[in-house]
C-alpha cells in the first residue's frame, strides 16, 4: 500500500520519544543503522541520488518512506507515538475539504502549528540532553550540525562514540526523566508560551 504524503519520508524523532518507542517496539529500532541514532534523536536515512531505492509497490525511493510506515496494511507503527510532525499534519485528503481549511489562511496556519510544534520537540530534546549533562555549547554544536543536514543534506558524522545498546539506555533515561517531570507535552507547550 502507498504510504500518506506525510508518511513517504522519515520525520525527526526526538530522543525521547525514541527511549519511549524502545519499549513498544525494539526490534524494529534494531533494523536501523547505528548512526542514525544521534543524541538528538532517530536521524532520518540520506536521499538516495538517482532513485536506485525504487520500490515499484511504492512507487516511490523506498529509502525516504517512513520506517514506521508498514507496507502491507499501509499503517503506522508508531501511531501513538508519533512525532509532532506527523500528529500535526492532516494527510487525508477528505479533511482538507473540512471548513477549517477554507479561506487564505486554513492551511497555512495548520502547516504553522506543525512546524511550531516541532520546534517545541526540538527544545525539549535539547534540554533532555542538557539533564544528561552536556553542555550548552556541545549541544549547540550538534543543532548546527542538524541544521546544516536539513538545509544543506550535509552527512552527519555523529561522533558520538558509544555502543548501540548504550544509546539505547541513553534514550531510555531520558524518557523516564521525562516521565518523572509530568511528560514531554507541559514541556513542549511551556517552550512555546516561552517563545510567544
Ligand atoms: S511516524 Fe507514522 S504517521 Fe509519522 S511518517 Fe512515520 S508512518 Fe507516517
Amino acid at each position: 500500500m502507498k504510504p500518506n504524503r506525510c508518511c513517504d519520508f522519515t520525520p525527526f524523532f526526538p530522543n525521547f520519544l525514541v527511549g519511549a518507542g524502545l519499549l513498544q517496539n525494539k526490534k524494529l529500532y534494531l533494523s536501523m543503522a547505528k548512526e542514525r541514532f544521534h543524541p538528538l534523536g532517530l536521524l532520518p536515512p540520506l536521499a538516495v541520488e538517482g532513485g536506485a531505492g525504487m520500490d515499484s509497490r511504492l512507487d516511490m525511493d523506498a529509502h525516504r518512506v517512513c520506517d514506521f510506515f508498514e507496507k502491507e496494511s499501509g499503517r503506522c507503527l508508531n501511531w501513538s507515538l508519533r512525532p509532532a510532525e506527523c500528529a500535526g499534519f492532516y494527510c487525508e485528503e477528505g479533511l482538507k475539504k473540512l471548513s477549517f481549511f477554507d479561506g487564505d489562511g486554513g492551511m497555512s496556519e495548520w502547516l504553522g502549528r506543525s512546524a511550531r510544534l516541532f520546534e517545541g520537540e526540538f527544545a525539549v530534546a535539547q534540554r533532555a540532553l542538557h539533564h544528561m549533562g552536556f553542555s550548552w555549547r556541545r549541544i549547540s554544536a550538534w543543532v548546527e550540525e542538524w541544521n546544516l543536514w536539513v538545509e544543506e543534506k550535509r552527512p552527519m558524522e555523529n561522533r558520538w562514540r558509544t555502543s548501540l545498546e548504550e544509546r539505547f539506555e541513553f534514550y531510555g533515561e531520558i524518557w523516564r526523566w521525562l516521565k518523572d517531570s509530568g511528560g514531554p507535552g507541559d514541556l513542549v507547550f511551556d517552550h512555546l508560551e516561552e517563545m510567544d
